[in-house]
């Protein structure tokens, strides 16, 4: 049988650690969340961040914009988050609406309250392996391999999917573990035989069931990152969630096959209860490495 990496069993583990380093701290760290418009995935995920941050005593507020907001407007708020004291942390939530320029949004965020990592220059910290906030998905997933002792260094790693926000940065961080680490995407001949090459094998692709049997090793660890939103009940049966269609009407599947990666793979993180819980921990974990920067820096500078 191969062993299920259940992910809502780290964030725990994760936030354990971050309560002695909060009680050092002489105030607590402060997270604004911006949220625009009522997509409905998007709401849900703000309500699981904030619902972190309070049990842990995180000061949080959420700012919410109508879906017609200007990017003007959104950074005139960035701006106002930058200037006060008592926010260490922003996170403006993806995705925007069409009309905001969405990259000048982020790159507003000043580099020190970057919650999520995707500021150009936290960005660079991260290729040259330097302390700074980290993409949030991708660190949980090291995360998970770490409290699941699934050995990294000296292995061969595929990341299927080079985005922004996972592939790329999930591929460095592979590398920083000593990875060896090959990265693959829409345009990656032999997709299949490349991926069988993998002992960790990471899917962000953001197509349901893409990764079948045909591309994972006998044996590999396989870390689906992808949440889907399948409404073809066919499709629903053929990948073993009949029951929960006919509660739902609907059913949330990754980027792997459930049913080829059950059969192939040593150890696989599951679809929903994997990566998605290790996200908002990696969050609240940048909020506080964040605010200990800036009571730092306050005190050195008093
Ligand atoms: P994205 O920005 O759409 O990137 C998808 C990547 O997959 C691209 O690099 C693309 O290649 C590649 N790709 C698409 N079709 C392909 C194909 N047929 N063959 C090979 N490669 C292909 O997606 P993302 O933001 O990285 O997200 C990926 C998935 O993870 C989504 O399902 C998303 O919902 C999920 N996600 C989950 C969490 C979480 O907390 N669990 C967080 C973030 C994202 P090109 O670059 O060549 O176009």
């Amino acid at each position: 049988m191969p062993q299920i990496l259940d992910g809502t069993r780290v964030p725990a583990h994760i936030l354990d650690g971050l309560k002695p380093r909060l009680s050092r701290l002489k105030r607590p760290p402060g997270l604004a969340v911006v949220l625009v418009g009522h997509d409905p995935a998007s709401e849900i995920y703000v309500r699981g961040k904030i619902k972190a941050c309070a049990e842990l005593g995180i000061h949080n507020e959420e700012l919410n914009l109508p879906e017609s907001v200007s990017t003007d407007r959104l950074l005139e708020i960035v701006g106002e988050l930058n200037a006060r004291t008592e926010i260490d942390g922003i996170l403006v939530q993806m995705p925007l609406p069409g009309q905001v320029d969405r990259q000048r949004v982020l790159e507003a965020v000043a580099p020190d309250k970057d919650a999520d990592g995707f500021h150009p220059l936290n960005v660079g910290h991260l290729v040259a392996g330097r302390p700074a906030p980290r993409a949030c998905t991708p660190a949980g997933i090291i995360e998970l391999l770490r409290y699941y002792h699934v050995p990294i260094e000296g292995r061969s790693a595929v990341v299927l999917g080079r985005s922004d926000i996972v592939g790329k940065p999930m591929a460095l961080m592979l590398l920083h573990q000593n990875a060896t680490v090959t990265v693959c995407h829409s345009r990656t001949s032999n997709l299949e035989e490349e991926c069988r090459r993998a002992d960790i094998l990471v899917a962000a692709v953001g197509r349901p069931a893409f990764v079948t049997g045909r591309f994972i090793a006998p044996g590999a660890t396989v870390i689906d990152v992808g949440m889907n939103r399948l409404t073809d009940r066919v499709e629903a049966i053929r990948l073993g969630k009949k029951e929960e269609f006919e509660r739902k009407g609907s059913v949330l599947v990754g980027d792997v096959s459930p049913v080829d990666v059950a059969h192939v793979a040593a150890a696989y993180t599951p679809v929903p209860g994997g990566v998605g819980p290790l996200t908002i921990a990696m969050l609240v974990s940048n909020t506080v490495m964040l605010a200990e920067r800036h009571q730092r820096s306050a005190s050195t500078s008093a």
